[in-house]
C-alpha cells in the first residue's frame, strides 16, 4: 500500500478523478494522507521589480516583506480553495486529506520538489488538465513521468 499519496490538483475535472482514486487507495491504509497540492508558477505572480505604472522600482524599497506577504497570500488563498473543493466533492474520506500550495518556476519543477521533499510514495494526476488542447498527456503530467522516481498513476 501507499501512505503518502500526492494529488497534484489544477482545478480540472481529470484532477478531481484524479483525487477520487487517490482517496479510494489510501481508504485500504488507516495512516495514509492524501495531498492536494497547487503549483502556482512563479511567472504569474505580480513582478517584483515593477510598481505602479511601469516604474523600475523594486518592491522592497517601498515597503520590505510586502512582496513576501503577496505570495503569502497567494498561496493562503489557494489552500482555502482547495479545502473547499475537498469538503465540497468528497464525502466521507477514510484517510487525512490536506490541502497545499507552493510557489516554483514550473508546475512539474514544484511537483517533482514536492515529490522530494515530503517523502510521497505515490502521485496520482489527470491526465489531462486545464489546456485546451487533445491529446495523450499534458505536459505536466509528462514531464512528472519523466522527472520523478516514485510511480505515477494518471487518470482520465
Ligand atoms: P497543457 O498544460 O500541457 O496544455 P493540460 O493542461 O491538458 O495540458 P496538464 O497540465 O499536463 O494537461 O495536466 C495534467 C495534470 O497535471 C492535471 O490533471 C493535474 O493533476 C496536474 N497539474 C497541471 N497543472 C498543475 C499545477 N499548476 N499544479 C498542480 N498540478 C497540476
Ligand atoms: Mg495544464
Ligand atoms: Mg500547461
Amino acid at each position: 500500500y501507499f501512505k503518502n499519496i500526492l494529488v497534484p490538483y489544477d482545478e480540472s475535472d481529470h484532477a478531481r478523478s484524479a483525487l477520487h482514486i487517490a482517496i479510494g487507495l489510501a481508504g485500504a491504509y488507516p495512516e495514509a494522507k492524501v495531498s492536494v497540492v497547487t503549483v502556482i508558477p512563479s511567472a504569474s505572480l505580480p513582478n517584483p521589480t515593477l510598481m505602479g505604472e511601469g516604474l523600475e522600482i523594486p518592491y522592497a524599497m517601498g515597503d520590505p516583506g510586502s512582496y513576501e506577504r503577496i505570495m503569502e497570500s497567494v498561496v493562503q488563498r489557494t489552500c482555502e480553495d482547495i479545502q473547499e473543493m475537498v469538503r465540497q466533492s468528497i464525502d466521507d474520506a477514510q484517510c487525512r486529506v490536506v490541502a497545499d500550495a507552493v510557489i516554483s518556476n514550473s508546475p512539474v519543477e514544484g511537483i517533482a520538489d514536492y515529490v522530494q521533499q515530503h517523502d510521497i510514495d505515490l502521485v496520482v494526476m489527470g491526465r489531462r488538465g486545464l489546456g485546451a488542447l487533445r491529446g495523450m498527456l499534458g505536459s505536466v503530467s509528462f514531464g512528472v513521468l519523466r522527472s520523478v522516481d516514485v510511480p505515477v498513476l494518471t487518470v482520465k
